[in-house]
């Protein structure tokens, strides 16, 4: 059975000494805790570091929010998958519909990133998910295909196996307004059968496919129990340690 994955995004929120506070009251909560899930946790990239010896010693890993396709070179303000690595993470957000809409990222970059990704060991947590304008057209399962299948050009049947997806409904981010869970479970099927498809049923079977969108302890439960939902990728609540802990242990 595939492992729920609960994961942190952050976003651009805590300087260093706020991570510090953050990450030292999750530790605390955390401790002694026999954890039914894996916990990621996505700082900004000036915490990174700092974050890596903290958490050092406990069950949460460390991802990114971001990254560059290059491995180096003249790409101002760019961080490349080997920074990441060399700073201890082991995952790393890619495609997140604020980067898509605010940053311009196209399918074709988000790939190039995640193919890097790969190929560097780092765990790509690709994120896919409509507007709003779009499920009221309708269009829904052709937006969530053409990002998958073109987010996954060339990945192969290996490398599938230790990427993460997340399904955020753009209009379920921040807005708390959460998709319910059936409207998810039907996304996270179709997902499914799409990699089922593009790979196999078996490889289908394991990957995790996480849901974001307005996730909080009062409805993490309902969600997380729904069959082909794996696991959250989670905004605002993820910024206070108590609300974060309600979702692990919802998990
Ligand atoms: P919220 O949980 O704040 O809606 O954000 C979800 C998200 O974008 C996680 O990547």
């Amino acid at each position: 059975m595939r492992r729920k994955v609960i994961a942190g995004n952050w976003k651009m929120n805590n300087d260093l000494q706020q991570s510090v506070s953050l990450i030292e009251e999750l530790k605390n909560k955390l401790e002694n805790k026999s954890l039914n899930c894996d916990v990621i946790i996505c700082p900004p990239f000036t915490s990174l570091y700092e974050a890596k010896k903290l958490i050092d010693g406990s069950a949460i890993k460390l991802g990114a929010q971001n990254m560059f396709y290059e491995d180096s070179g003249a790409y101002t303000g760019e961080i490349s998958a080997q920074m990441l690595k060399s700073v201890g993470c082991e995952y790393v957000i890619l495609g997140h519909s604020e980067r898509r809409t605010i940053f311009g990222e196209r399918d074709e970059v988000i790939n190039k990133k995640i193919k890097k990704a790969l190929s560097q060991k780092l765990k790509p947590i690709f994120c896919v998910g409509e507007t709003l304008e779009e499920r009221e057209k309708d269009i829904t399962e052709k937006v969530i295909k053409k990002q998958i299948e073109k987010g996954l050009v060339d990945v192969t049947p290996d490398e599938v196996l230790d990427v993460i997806i997340a399904y955020e409904p753009v209009w379920a981010i921040g807005t708390g307004r959460t998709a319910t869970p059936q409207q998810a479970q039907e996304v996270h099927n179709f997902i499914r059968k799409l990699l089922a498809n593009m790979y196999s049923k078996d490889f289908a079977n394991m990957i995790v496919i996480q849901y974001g969108g307005s996730v909080k302890p009062e409805n993490a439960g309902e969600l997380l129990s729904q069959k082909d939902i794996d696991g959250a990728l989670v905004g605002g609540a993820c910024l206070k340690a108590e609300s974060f802990l309600g979702i692990i242990e919802a998990a």
